[in-house]
C-alpha cells in the first residue's frame, strides 16, 4: 500500500487537501488591515468574558479596515447545549453587534466546525501521507496506565516518546486491527524536542519562552471530528486570520499550535492572549460564575434595557 492508499483508508475523504487550498484564496489585504475571528463554543449562554473578546475582535478590525468573522467551534459534541448556536447568534443580534461573515454569510464558509470535517480530514490526510500523523488505537484503559506509570516515576505525563505506544506500529499492522473493527484516532507524530524552545512574540503579553511540543497530539477523534488544536490550525489559516486574539488558558498550548502550523506549511497568525476578566469583592479577586452572576450572561443586559454602547464602555 502506498502512503496516499493507507491515508485514504484511513479517513475517508469527498475531496483532497489541494480542493481546498484553492477553494479559499489568500485574502487581498491592504498593509495593516487586520483579520481577526470570535468563535465562541455553544456549550452555555455568551459570557461577559467572552464579549470582552469579541469586542477586542471587533475593534480591531473595525479601525484597520479589516474583517472580523464569527466561527462556531463545536467540535466537542459532547459539551453542546441544545440550541447552543442560535443562542450566540441571536445574543449578538439583540445587542446590535454585527461580524462581517457569520454562519452561511462569507466565502470562507462553513463557519460551523462541524460542517468542516471533510477539510479537517483532508488536511490529516496530507500529513499521514507525509509520514507526520498515524492512527492510534490505545483505548482509555490503556491511557490511564501510561499515566499512571508516568506519575509513579514523576515523569512528564503525556503521549510522547516511549510513551507512545502507537507511533511505531508498521502499516500493516494498523491495517489489521482496523480491519479487525477496532477504533482508532490520528495523533499527530510529534517532531518536537522537549528540551529545545521557541519564543512567542505575543502582542499582549510580550516576548515568552516555551519548550518546543513533543506530545502526539490527537488530531482527528474518533467521531471524526478535529481536536481544537487542530481545527485552529486548519481554519484560522484557510479563513486567513491575521490576529487570534483569544483567552489565556490557550497560552500553554502555543507550543502545539506553533508546531502544528509548521508541519501543515501555514504562515501563523500573530497572537495576542488576554488575561480573563476578574471580579474584585472588597478583598478577593474571583473569576466571573455563570453561576453566581446573573450578569455575566450577555442576554441579561438587553433584558434590562442597557443599551450596548453602555456595554462596551463596562
Ligand atoms: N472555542 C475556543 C474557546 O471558546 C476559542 C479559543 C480561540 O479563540 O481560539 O475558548
Amino acid at each position: 500500500m502506498t502512503n496516499k492508499e493507507y491515508a485514504d483508508f484511513l479517513l475517508k475523504t469527498d475531496y483532497d487537501y489541494n480542493y481546498y487550498l484553492e477553494k479559499y484564496p489568500k485574502r487581498a489585504l491592504k498593509e495593516g488591515q487586520m483579520v481577526t475571528r470570535f468563535a465562541p463554543s455553544p456549550t452555555g449562554f455568551v459570557h461577559m468574558g467572552s464579549l470582552y473578546t469579541s469586542f477586542s475582535d471587533l475593534q480591531f478590525a473595525k479601525q484597520t479596515n479589516g474583517i472580523c468573522y464569527l466561527r462556531i467551534e463545536d467540535t466537542d459534541q459532547k459539551r453542546l447545549i441544545e440550541d447552543g448556536i442560535n443562542g450566540i447568534i441571536n445574543d449578538f443580534n439583540d445587542l446590535n453587534i454585527h461580524f462581517d461573515e457569520y454562519p452561511n454569510h462569507g466565502e470562507y464558509g462553513p463557519y460551523i466546525q462541524s460542517e468542516r470535517r471533510d477539510i479537517y480530514a483532508s488536511f490529516a490526510k496530507k500529513l499521514i501521507m507525509e509520514g507526520l500523523a498515524y492512527p492510534c488505537f490505545c483505548s482509555s484503559c490503556e491511557l490511564d496506565s501510561i499515566r499512571k506509570e508516568q506519575i509513579d516515576k514523576k515523569d512528564r505525563i503525556g503521549y510522547y516518546g516511549k510513551y507512545a505506544k502507537c507511533r511505531d506500529l508498521t502499516m500493516d499492522e494498523a491495517i489489521a486491527r482496523i480491519n479487525n473493527n477496532e477504533p482508532y484516532i490520528i495523533r499527530l507524530k510529534s517532531l518536537g524536542d522537549f528540551n529545545k524552545k521557541i519564543v512567542l512574540n505575543d502582542l499582549i503579553k510580550g516576548q515568552i519562552e516555551m519548550p518546543e511540543n513533543d506530545i502526539d497530539v490527537v488530531i482527528i477523534k474518533s467521531d471524526g471530528l478535529p481536536t481544537y488544536h487542530f481545527a485552529h490550525a486548519v481554519d484560522d489559516f484557510l479563513m486567513g486570520t491575521t490576529h487570534v486574539i483569544r483567552g489565556d488558558e490557550w497560552l500553554s498550548s502555543y507550543p502545539i499550535h506553533y508546531e502544528l502550523f509548521k508541519v501543515l506549511g501555514f504562515k501563523q497568525p500573530k497572537y495576542a492572549h488576554m488575561a480573563p476578566i476578574n471580579i474584585k469583592e472588597e478583598d478577593t479577586v474571583r473569576k466571573i460564575s455563570k453561576r453566581k452572576d446573573p450578569w455575566a450572561r450577555i442576554s441579561y443586559y438587553d433584558e434590562m434595557g442597557i443599551p450596548t454602547e453602555a456595554l462596551k464602555l463596562y
